[in-house]
């Protein structure tokens, strides 16, 4: 087809005012915005014209080529309109086994949690009312006497996240001061949070002792000048430092803060309430445990362990927590209402810990025995052969899931996955169809296998994945 020939055929691409008028399209422009349905016909007829100035669409300029470029017109546009109407933001199935996620939100909340959530943004709420005394209160009451009351601190305040409780903690108690840190306990979260950043961040010093395996008390005493504000302890959750290791424990590093008159701060970054090695799992110090050690201050994520909404909490003794509160970035990194809501929810399954186990999914999904990870399996391939069988190989294989968000990193997790080897397309692309799904899927690409670890699959979500698994694999390349 010559230029000319492309050229001619503009004149039979539809206008914009027929796009819209054509009954597929009106219906769309009853259920969403009419700017966005234009801009996707606005978009789909520029993409036409290319494609004729391309010679692209093998056409002949008749009366029939102004039918056939209509209909393609509204096709595209309803798709573009549809794509364009999904909220940014969307639901996924975890399928990587990694319970905390960063990329993909951390804690799951449970229910109580959710509904409190929900109250809270439904309608009006006491958030700095108090209630009996009809005057102003304040919006960390809620949780106040639960976290004395769960970790045995004095004290307690929650801001925004555990890098902000940090900041907060180091610029109050050492701003323009020496906090002293072993070396093999200079962390980096992620993201770009790393203790000595942070540290420069708060303006306090950051005066490094011991080596990167090995730490001991005299250390910390040696370093000690009249400049010493804090002896700061960073729980090394992401890592681990093996073999020939020494690190002072909490207890010792109390020992000296007393003698020298210093407090003891304690970063646990995943903070949890419950003892894991109950269930198997590393021996991770519980928040109890380290202030019943004697640290001043200890530092923790609500949606890490705790299973709990993104949040920073404080707890300890009650003169260092005044003067973090009397800060005025503790009112930059305030917590909203729905943090509020959502954290004293999940801290009350904690009065019951037994109960928390079966009602904080954080918890549900590492205590998962690995006999019903393998029924879920297995009943998945099922399904799954069903509907399938001619677009993918299925089959249930072991696999290692993470606790993930940084912590517990050599925890051994053994769980099942679903391997999927599709026949029609390769397991990239698979995965690639699978994030644009509704909701999207996310795997773990192994070997051109997905691999679907089913640890992270919610009560209820069999359905959905099984479906949409399904249209991925069906719709991708027909029958072989
Ligand atoms: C995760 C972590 C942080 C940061 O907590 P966020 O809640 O992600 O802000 C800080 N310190 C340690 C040791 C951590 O593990």
């Amino acid at each position: 087809m010559s230029d000319n020939n492309s050229t001619r055929l503009f004149r039979f691409l539809p206008a914009v005012d027929e796009v819209l008028k054509a009954p597929d399209v009106e219906m769309l422009l009853q259920s969403m915005p009419r700017s966005l349905v234009l801009e996707a016909a606005r978009d789909t007829i520029a993409g036409l014209r290319n494609d004729l100035q391309a010679n692209r669409l093998q056409i002949t300029p008749n009366d029939h080529a102004r039918n056939f470029l209509l209909a393609q017109a509204v096709q595209e546009t309803a798709r573009r309109a549809n794509t364009r109407n999904r909220p940014n933001l969307r639901r996924v199935l975890n399928l990587t086994g990694v319970v905390l996620h960063t990329n993909l939100g951390r804690a799951v909340l449970g229910e109580s949690a959710r509904q409190a959530i929900n109250q809270a943004a439904s309608g009006y709420s006491n958030l700095e009312l108090d209630l009996q005394t009809g005057k102003r209160g304040s919006r960390y009451a809620p949780v106040e006497e639960l976290l004395t009351k769960l970790s045995g601190a004095e004290a307690s305040l929650v801001v925004n996240n555990n890098a902000a409780a940090v900041l907060l903690a180091l610029g109050t108690l050492a701003r323009g001061r020496e906090v002293i840190v072993s070396r093999g306990q200079l962390v980096e979260i992620g993201g770009s949070f790393r203790i000595p950043e942070v540290m420069a961040q708060s303006g306090a010093r950051l005066v490094e002792v011991g080596a990167t395996n090995k730490t001991y008390a005299r250390d910390y005493q040696n370093a000690i000048t009249p400049e010493t504000a804090l002896l700061l302890q960073v729980h090394t959750s992401n890592y681990r430092i093996v073999g020939f290791t020494r690190e002072t424990s909490t207890a010792e590093l109390v020992a000296i803060g007393r003698e020298y008159r210093l407090p003891v701060m304690c970063d646990l970054g995943s903070g949890s309430l419950v003892d894991f090695s109950a269930a198997g799992m590393p021996v991770e110090p519980t928040v109890q445990e380290v202030v019943c050690a004697g640290a001043d201050v200890v530092t923790f994520s609500g949606d890490k362990l705790l299973g709990g909404p993104q949040a920073g909490i404080i707890v300890g003794k009650k003169v260092y927590i005044d003067r973090m509160k009397k800060n005025p970035l503790t009112r930059a990194v305030r917590i909203d209402k729905f943090t509020v809501a959502g954290l004293e929810a999940t801290l009350r399954e904690y009065l019951a810990p037994q109960q928390a186990w079966l009602r904080v999914p954080t918890l549900q999904m590492l205590a998962a025995r690995q006999k019903e990870l393998k029924h879920l399996a297995e009943r998945l391939v099922e399904q799954l052969r069903d509907g399938a069988a001619q677009q993918a190989r299925f089959a249930i294989v072991a696999a290692p899931s993470a606790v993930g968000g940084g912590a517990m990193p050599t925890a051994d997790l053994p769980s099942w996955a679903v391997e999927v080897l599709p026949r029609t397309m390769t397991a990239q692309q698979l995965a690639d169809r699978l994030r644009d799904e509704e909701p999207a899927v996310i795997g773990r690409l192994q070997d051109e296998r997905l691999l679907l670890d089913v640890r992270t699959l919610l009560p209820g979500e069999e359905d959905a994945l099984v479906e949409v698994l399904s249209r991925a694999l069906l719709d991708g390349g027909g029958s072989p």
